[in-house]
């Protein structure tokens, strides 16, 4: 990438869903950080407290933190009073908040219980429209929020099962929130991502099994590297996607672009 470090300055950020340095919330706010954003995190818990002052320190950064579980509209409205108390206002908001409970990460989708299927959705869907009401009087000068979904929400991934709903959802929820906000030039993007090897991802059954089988199919014949989301985070926060909003990116390789996979052996070898 060129010289991106003048992307974001003068505008502040707001991150929620860094649980640590292999999150995907934290490559995407290295990016935003590089491209001179000033950013705030939220963090769940105090075991995650720890772990996001760590890498705040790590990378010079002097970042309010705040706590907050999303599905808690107590936490939620002390986020945004804070915000408004340390910054006074607010260009960028990153969602990258997703939970289902583990039973229902794993065998058939038509065993999802009502409350797992409640837990999925108010975590990882309704939770992004909670956050865009708090945000959107702080975006007086109009403003960027990207939340991250899977290609589950489209196409049937097993055991991807009631994640799937719920981001479909999720993608619903930014096209909706994009048609609500536009009128105050605030944009609502997701990134839909190749899988990566975060916490979170360890608690969907066999994921192993789907970052070795995205470099068997995906045109680019490899797994994604969590700063390419940085990159597109970067993209969809800044003026460079000024024209964009309603969108979901696929960042995994041109995974989604397949209809029929080539059977195995006959994959060309990954060029290096
Ligand atoms: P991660 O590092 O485990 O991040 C998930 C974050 O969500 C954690 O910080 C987690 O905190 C937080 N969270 C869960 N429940 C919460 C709640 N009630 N309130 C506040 N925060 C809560 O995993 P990740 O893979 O980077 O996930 C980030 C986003 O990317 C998710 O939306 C995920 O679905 C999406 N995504 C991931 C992949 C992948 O392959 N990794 C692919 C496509 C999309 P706790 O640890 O405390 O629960």
């Amino acid at each position: 990438m060129g010289d991106v470090s003048k992307l974001l300055e003068g505008k502040l950020g707001v991150v929620f869903g860094v649980a640590n340095k292999r999150s995907i919330a934290w490559a995407i706010a290295q990016a935003w950080h590089d491209a001179g954003a000033r950013l705030a995190f939220t963090y769940q818990g105090e075991r995650l407290k720890a772990n996001v002052e760590e890498l705040v320190g790590e990378f010079g950064m002097d970042a309010p933190l705040y706590p907050c579980d999303v599905t808690r509209d107590d936490q939620l409205d002390a986020v945004f009073a804070g915000l408004q108390s340390d910054f006074g206002k607010l260009h960028m908001l990153l969602h990258a908040v997703a939970y289902a409970p583990k039973e229902a990460l794993e065998g058939e989708f038509i065993q999802t219980s009502r409350e797992a299927f409640r837990i999925a959705h108010d975590v990882s869907a309704y939770s992004l429209l909670a956050l865009a009401r708090g945000a959107a009087p702080l975006m007086t000068e109009g403003g960027s929020i990207v939340t991250l979904s899977y290609l589950g929400s489209e196409k049937v991934v097993p055991h991807y099962n009631v994640m799937g709903a719920a981001k479909a959802s999720l993608e619903a929820v930014v096209r909706y929130l994009a048609h609500d906000l536009g009128p105050r030039k605030i944009r609502v993007n997701a990134i839909s991502a190749g899988p990566v090897n975060t916490l979170a991802a360890r608690g969907i059954s066999k994921f192993a099994e789907m970052l070795r089988i995205y470099p068997q199919v995906a045109p680019m014949r490899r797994n994604i590297d969590p700063a390419e989301l940085g990159g597109a985070g970067l993209f969809l926060a800044s003026d460079l996607s000024s024209g964009i909003t309603g969108e979901v990116i696929h960042v995994d390789s041109g995974y989604h672009a397949m209809g029929m996979a080539a059977a195995p052996q006959s994959v060309p070898a990954p060029s290096t």
